[in-house]
């Protein structure tokens, strides 16, 4: 099994990747947040744990994430790879990743850190907006509708924009960041598997270090 890891700062587009990287190798992106999503949804015993601490407006604690990934990591078939996108996010999360790791006779093989500088991840972050009828996503800088105003996907005029909320709960979360998930980026540098990749250019740019790293 492939094992890998995308570290980034939010709003650097490792989640656009991942899923690239699924469709052209087969390696299952797994992202936490949407697992999460999808075990309270489907009311499963963790989904219920994760729906009060999440309710109570704690953080969903380490162990029951870390449960959350080796039972979707144990019900993939072992001939595919998995990815891992935006997790570990901590350094106990980290080491508890490798226990499971270990215990199963497994090996993460690569981890992937995205570079990027916080006042560009800001400015892509709040420039987003999204159509309002089809939900289509654009960007103010990056990602226009061909003809301005209008979505190309359906055709409204209605947008939605991100507001000054999503700007401040990006800050938050850079911080975040830069407190609990770089302990965990040197702690990879230790191990020898961490690669690092400029996370500031464009998508196919990025594609193409990405590609570099994991190979044919
Ligand atoms: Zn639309």
């Amino acid at each position: 099994m492939t094992f890998i890891i995308l570290l980034g700062p939010p709003g650097c587009g490792k989640g656009t990747q991942a899923r690239t990287i699924q469709k052209e190798r087969g390696i299952v992106h797994l992202s936490t947040g949407e697992m999460l999503r999808e075990e309270v949804a489907a009311e499963s015993a963790v989904g219920k744990r994760a729906k009060r601490i999440i309710e109570s407006g704690m953080f969903v604690a380490d162990d029951l994430i870390i449960e959350l990934v080796a039972n979707r990591i144990k019900k993939l078939d072992s001939q595919v790879g998995v990815n891992l996108d935006g997790f570990p996010r901590t350094l106990p999360q980290a080491k508890a990743l490798d226990k499971f790791v270990e215990s199963n006779q497994l090996r993460i093989d690569k981890v992937i850190e995205f570079v990027a500088d916080d006042n560009a991840m800001l400015k892509r972050i709040s420039g987003r907006y999204s159509c309002l009828t089809c939900g289509e996503g654009y960007h103010q800088d990056f990602d226009k509708p061909k003809l301005a105003g209008v979505c190309d996907n359906c055709g409204s005029t209605n947008f939605q924009c991100r507001t000054d909320d999503t700007v401040a709960i990006t800050r938050s979360r850079l911080k975040d960041y830069h407190l609990r998930t770089e302990p965990v980026i040197t702690y990879y540098s230790g191990k020898d598997i961490l690669y690092k990749i400029n996370g500031m250019l464009s998508l196919e740019e990025v594609k193409q270090q990405i590609d570099k790293v994991l190979g044919p």
